[in-house]
């Protein structure tokens, strides 16, 4: 846990999974690649699902936000071992208590979108069906993003899990809006259109301490702060490299903290420049 202006913000590791090389770095050669990200004998580079725990110290109305989920236990195990999934035993229950955060004082969920990496461990299985993992929280997504993932095409549908979202929509808990918003004081949500219909990163304003971007899939690892390393699973690929020139030029201009989801390694980072490219600077733990 670091403070961050306002917010006590703690880097949760959820878990990790493997994803092909290839896919993850889009037109990028592997010999590029592979120098910082290795592959194994099945072609997948280790990734983490790192997720955020934020917590406003200075309101008397307690919030403890939590942004995305991990990819949860419902996977058979096949699939498991297809996406060399591990995690702690009880999921993300499990890894936020583990960090001392008990999963049921957590009020708000923010999806950052519903490929299943990120929205797996919104829900949870039961005899009975499937119930949101968060009794006590309000999650928070945007519209259009509920309404790809409830119907996506041919080319992403295997990202997408119905069992990880429906049942938020028949039980109250979810909160659906259209566009970018600041959710509460201090928390923004910017929208991004390159790598799946509406995704959300999450934009902390920690006043003397400046800004802080969780970037989700518009830049999974650090190795993607390179504009042309977009992701191959991407729909729209420029589209995401302008959302990239746009927030990286800003992020350096105003010194941002760049809060990695996926990266195997860096929970963080102040940006840097280098012969005109923008790269790692200051690396920062939360
Ligand atoms: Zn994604």
């Amino acid at each position: 846990m670091r403070r961050f202006g306002r917010f006590n913000v703690s880097a949760i590791e959820a878990g990790r999974l493997g994803l092909d090389g290839g896919a993850m770095f889009g037109v990028v050669p592997k010999p590029l690649w592979s120098r910082t990200n290795p592959a194994d004998e099945a072609n997948r580079i280790d990734l983490a699902t790192r997720l955020m725990v934020v917590e406003d110290t200075t309101t008397t109305i307690k919030r403890r936000v939590l942004v995305d989920t991990g990819v949860g236990n419902k996977f058979p195990e096949k699939q498991k071992a297809q996406f060399k999934i591990t995690q702690p035993e009880g999921g993300v229950r499990q890894a936020l208590a583990t960090a001392g955060i008990d999963p049921d004082s957590i009020t708000d969920v923010i999806l950052t979108h519903l490929h299943f990496d990120h929205a797996g461990g919104a829900t949870t299985a039961r005899d009975d069906g499937y119930v949101a993992t968060f009794p006590n929280a309000t999650y928070h997504l945007q519209r259009r993003a509920w309404k790809w993932a409830e119907h996506p095409t041919e080319r992403d549908s295997g990202s997408f899990r119905t069992a990880d979202f429906q049942a938020l929509g028949a039980n109250g808990q979810l909160h659906l809006f259209d566009g970018p918003i600041e959710l509460f004081p201090g928390v923004s949500l910017i929208v991004s259109e390159g790598h799946t219909v509406a995704q959300q990163l999450v934009l902390l304003d920690g006043d003397d301490d400046g800004k802080l971007l969780y970037c989700a899939d518009v830049m999974p690892t650090r190795a993607h702060l390179r504009l042309a390393w977009v992701m191959g699973y991407d729909l729209y690929p420029l589209t995401t490299l302008e959302e990239k020139r746009m927030l990286l030029a800003q992020g350096l201009e105003e010194d941002w903290t760049i809060f990695f989801e996926h990266d195997p390694t860096l929970t963080a980072c102040k940006l840097a420049e280098k012969d005109g490219n923008v790269v790692v600077g200051e690396e920062l733990k939360f």
